[in-house]
């Protein structure tokens, strides 16, 4: 169904966005921290007005529950709260004075600057919160931002930089460039100071390189199979629920979905008794008939999922529940939940994006420890245990960029916690203050106390200036008292020379 038409931007007109913002944000950039906030608050107030209206595109363009759009809208409004407050603390400049003897006369400032014009390219997944994720802490830092919204949701991204506009972003300094991978591609090449990416393995990898062959950083947002670690002390009710809704929320295409469960022996049984029946009762249909698990996004998604799906069952796997698809339609795979899966299966070995939900009988936790560990991906985790000190010792030993304890997605919801990856699930960070620290570059300004005196170890290097250094040495580091007192007669006689 025709809805929006957009001209994909090629390379010139990346590159007129480019000489626009480049153009403009010396100036943002200038404006005191304050207006930005204000600017930002003044966003946040007319996103809040028009929540329907945007969660409405999300639904439309996306095809997830209305309840999940409105959830994209609350981070996103939660982002605006925390940038507006952390912003003023974290990017005021410190100064100080270093505790090295030697440096005593400096006083050290070290201020945060803008990188300058940043390149956001976003997936569809959640076209709302993976824009605004980084789009907000650059503006509000003082940089440019192009962004490239993914081919498949790019009416989210319009309407967005259509309220930042309105609320006072100018316009130069916001451009949002539709287009499929080369527009992408045309802005990692463009010359932007530093690249936002969210999406596949596959695509990081090649911005990745792009931006190594350009000596430009680059944050990385990419897959992840997320473990959920079931233990014996589970409450498996909980338990149950909240896997089953981690994983099939969005029709199961999240970033940090539970996307293998490792339950213990001793409940592995029941826990699948328990998630069976929740998954077989769970609607499946269109977003507009208030469904809980909508289409997945293209037809290659479906295509790509029933790859894997019959992978597994070629090598042995169980269908344990398969919850009907009321509508006959292409777009859509019944939500599965896959027993005796395991590691040789692609749903291990792999990133499932869609509503599969493959579980593994463990034998104890070290058990589900070392095979959650064998992927290579280490985005988000779960352990599901009523145990907390142990909980949190397990989530110490996952290889992971966040570990919740009784939930799911959360990682990637709260607008204060560092949302990442480790291994192949890419390198930096968004939200968070870590966040906000990725859309700036620390400059350090040196000066001295006393301008009128130069430094004792210029030249001439003579055999006194080296003696003399190396008293200083033991005056600072000395093991005992004797010898720092000798350090300080060596520095006398150094202070001493001509
Ligand atoms: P994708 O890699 O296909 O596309 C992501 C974006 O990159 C799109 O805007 C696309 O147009 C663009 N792109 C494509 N080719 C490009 C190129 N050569 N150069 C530059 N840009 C290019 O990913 P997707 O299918 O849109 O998203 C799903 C994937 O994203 C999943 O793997 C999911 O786990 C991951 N994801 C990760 C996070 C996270 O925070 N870690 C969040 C959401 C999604």
């Amino acid at each position: 169904e025709v809805w929006r038409r957009y001209t994909a931007a090629g390379a010139p007109e990346v590159a007129a966005a480019l000489a626009s913002a480049r153009g403009a944000q010396p100036a943002w950039a200038a404006r005191p921290l304050r207006e930005r906030v204000a600017i930002l608050e003044r966003f946040r107030r007319l996103l809040y007005e028009a929540r329907q209206e945007m969660a409405g595109i999300v639904v439309r363009e996306n095809g997830k529950a209305t309840v999940e759009g409105l959830g994209e809208v609350m981070l996103v409004l939660d982002l605006c709260a925390f940038y507006g407050k952390a912003a003023p603390r974290e990017l005021a400049p410190r100064t100080f004075r270093s505790a090295s003897l030697a440096m005593f006369r400096k006083q050290i400032t070290i201020a945060q600057e803008p990188v300058g014009v940043m390149g956001v390219i976003a997936p569809w997944n959640y076209p709302l919160m993976l824009a605004a994720g980084h789009v907000l802490p650059a503006l509000v830092a003082g940089n440019a931002v192009l962004l490239k919204p993914s081919e498949l949701t790019p009416t989210t991204a319009v309407r967005m930089v259509e309220l930042l506009h309105a609320a006072g972003v100018p316009r130069e300094v916001l451009h949002v460039l539709p287009g499929a991978g080369a527009a992408g591609a045309a802005l990692v090449a463009s010359g932007v100071d530093k690249v936002f990416f969210t999406g596949s393995e596959a695509t990081g990898r090649l911005v990745s390189a792009e931006c190594g062959r350009r000596m430009i950083p680059c944050v990385l947002e990419l897959g992840g199979s997320d473990p959920a670690i079931v233990l014996e002390d589970a409450p498996l009710d909980v338990a149950a629920d909240g896997i089953v809704f981690g994983r099939f929320y969005n029709a199961g295409q999240t970033c940090v979905a539970p996307k293998r469960v490792f339950v213990v022996d001793a409940v592995h049984d029941a826990f699948v008794r328990e998630v069976s029946a929740r998954v077989n009762a769970l609607s499946v249909g269109a977003a507009t008939s208030g469904a809980e698990v909508g289409p997945l996004i293209h037809p290659t998604q479906v295509a790509a999922l029933a790859v894997q799906y019959d992978d597994a069952l070629a090598r042995g796997a169980q269908v344990a529940a398969r919850s009907p698809v009321q509508k006959d339609e292409p777009g859509y795979f019944p939500p599965t939940v896959l027993t005796g899966v395991t590691e040789d299966m692609k749903v291990l070995r792999e990133e499932t994006f869609g509503p599969v939900l493959p579980i593994v009988r463990v034998r104890d936790a070290d058990d589900a420890v070392r095979r959650a560990n064998a992927s290579t991906f280490g985005l988000s985790a779960s352990i599901w245990t009523r145990d907390r000190r142990r909980g949190v010792a397990i989530a110490h030993r996952l290889q992971a960029g966040s570990v919740m304890l009784n939930d799911v997605l959360l990682a990637a919801g709260i607008a204060e916690v560092p949302h990442g990856g480790v291994k192949s699930s890419g390198m930096g960070r968004s939200h968070g203050v870590a966040g906000l620290l990725e859309c700036v570059q620390s400059k350090a300004i040196i000066t001295e106390r006393f301008p009128g005196i130069r430094q004792l170890w210029w030249y001439r290097y003579t055999p006194d200036l080296a003696r003399g250094f190396d008293a200083f040495l033991r005056l600072a580091h000395g093991r005992s008292p004797a010898d720092r007192l000798a350090g300080l007669v060596g520095v006398r006689r150094l202070l001493r020379r001509k």
